[in-house]
């Protein structure tokens, strides 16, 4: 059988939230329990709850939105590397990987999967993210994806400078992966965001295939 990690985070109320973001909340219009005929819920979230896409438009005025996302930019062979010590995933980290040139998807698992693991349910100011620079050096060597393992790709609390030089540059963040059960490697990455016309952001159910143990 052909191993497939699932590195997406559960959508519940219990999931842990960016700061001044709305609650995860489910509300019923029928339920089964009062006697209705079917059981269908309304959801109430933000467009960049749990694990979810990035669009240019979240940072860049006029930019594809989340529906125009190339369904090639987000599946197709990943790197999965791990950074277990940093504190920041700096230009001089990344150039420390040897990334190979052709890597196109890059996933970084840092120790902020270890909160995922742990069940941690308060927002982590202190996450793992990218720096300017390192947003700069992976927008030079024409990475089209990148994931991290916390809820945003920027350190907390200054958003904008990141942000805009991935999204401005044509390198689209997967914020919100748990790569806590995952080793360092190649996979299929498949990460598909829900086709919001006009999205920000999309929240997505992203999956790692193993193809080296089929
Ligand atoms: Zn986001």
């Amino acid at each position: 059988m052909t191993p497939i990690y699932d590195i997406s985070l559960p959508i519940s109320a219990s999931l842990v939230l960016w700061p001044q973001d709305p609650p995860v909340q489910m509300t019923y219009c029928s339920h089964l329990d009062r006697g209705d005929d079917a059981t269908v819920s309304q959801l109430s979230l933000s467009a960049h709850t749990g694990t979810h896409i990035d669009a240019p438009l979240h940072y860049v005025q006029g930019g594809p939105g989340a529906d125009e996302i190339a369904l090639d930019v987000l599946v197709g062979p990943a790197l999965v590397v791990h950074t277990p010590q940093a504190d920041a995933l700096s230009a001089k980290v990344l150039e420390s990987l040897e990334i190979p040139p052709g890597a196109e998807r890059l996933l970084f698992r840092t120790r902020n999967s270890e909160l995922w693991a742990r069940g941690e349910h308060a927002f982590d100011e202190s996450y793992v993210a990218l720096t300017e620079e390192s947003a700069h050096w992976l927008v030079a060597r024409g990475i089209r994806l990148v994931g991290v393992d916390y809820l945003s790709v920027a350190p907390f609390p200054d958003q904008g400078p990141v942000h805009r030089i991935l999204l401005g540059g044509g390198t689209i963040p997967v914020e919100g992966l748990d790569l806590s059960g995952v080793p360092p490697g190649w996979y299929l990455l498949v990460c598909l965001p829900l086709k919001i016309v006009a999205g920000d952001g999309a929240p997505a159910r992203a999956i790692l295939i193993d193809l080296h143990q089929t």
